[in-house]
């Protein structure tokens, strides 16, 4: 049986070294709450869901409450999640007035036939899910976390469970000043977020450059060719950069519970929570376990 496990990261790019420790504190905390979760009861699916959702409460990270305005002053949101044993996935892009959009991706991936919402069609999505109950309202625009996660203490992720069920999810208002209806890698099945039976990842950086060598479902497929998944998240790097002069960072998690992170990126804030099994890890800058 698969020990359950989860990692979470904060975003590749350079971070104000004065607010590194509320970073690490924050992404700790989301891949404990993400871990919580599992012990509560929930799969795979839930602590992606639950992790991401922290991460987007904070002011801290490009996501959720702590989103950069596009050009024109306006916040628009994407996310993802794919659910890799059942190889579907839910995703929103551009979406305005709503905090959490994780919970949305993950509702759409659940509970309609479709799997992308873009604009305002992803908006009256989101109003027909808070309609149904799916989730619990807090404020306009704002929605409570998948309820296993709560009484837990406490923006990609990725996760398994004890039943071998691995997911991947990710959440971002993309870069500050972006064009009106710009939308990145993160939303995108296969560039910012894959998963399947084999392994999931978890993609941060220039959409635009990650979009082009489709990052992620690359990512997995090394590993689907025999690679470790440490290996596969350094190939993967290594063609953005040598394709596309582009820097990123991603987090991976296989079937067997092995852990692949890499950025080259000044900074990518990374937790990883196994419960007592792993000991919890954190860091902002390339060195690993
Ligand atoms: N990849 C995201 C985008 O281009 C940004 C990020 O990872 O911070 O929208």
């Amino acid at each position: 049986m698969p020990v359950p496990l989860v990692i979470v990261h904060g975003g590749a790019t350079e971070f104000d070294e004065e607010n590194h420790k509320a970073i690490l504190a924050a992404v700790q905390r989301a891949a404990h709450i993400g871990f919580c979760t599992i012990e509560n009861g929930g799969s795979a699916l839930d602590a992606v869901e639950s992790a991401i959702w922290q991460l987007e409460e904070t002011t801290l990270f490009t996501a959720g409450r702590g989103a950069r305005p596009n050009s024109e002053g306006e916040i628009e949101l994407d996310a993802m999640v794919m659910d890799g044993n059942r190889l579907q996935s839910g995703a929103v892009m551009a979406i305005k007035g709503v905090v959490h959009p994780i919970s949305l991706a993950r509702y759409i991936l659940e509970r309609t036939n479709n799997s992308q919402f873009a604009a305002d069609g992803a908006k009256r999505i989101y109003d027909k899910m808070v309609r149904e109950g799916y989730r619990q309202p807090i404020e306009p625009g704002s929605t409570l976390p998948p309820l296993l996660s709560q009484g837990c203490d406490t923006v990609g992720a990725v996760a398994i469970d004890s039943s071998g069920r691995i997911v991947g999810g990710s959440s971002t208002s993309g870069w500050s000043g972006k064009l009106p209806g710009r939308i990145g890698d993160s939303p995108i099945i296969g560039a910012g977020v894959y998963a399947n039976d084999v392994a999931a990842a978890s993609c941060t950086g220039r959409g635009e450059q990650i979009l082009r060598i489709v990052m992620a479902r690359m990512a997995v497929h090394h590993i689907e060719s025999g690679m470790t998944t440490q290996q596969a998240v350094e190939t993967v790097m290594r063609e953005l950069r040598e394709k596309t002069a582009g820097e990123a960072g991603l987090i991976m998690i296989d079937k067997n519970g092995n852990v692949g992170v890499g950025f080259d990126t000044k900074h990518m804030p990374v937790a990883i929570n196994g419960g007592d099994k792993i000991k919890p890890y954190s860091s902002m800058r390339p060195v690993w376990p």
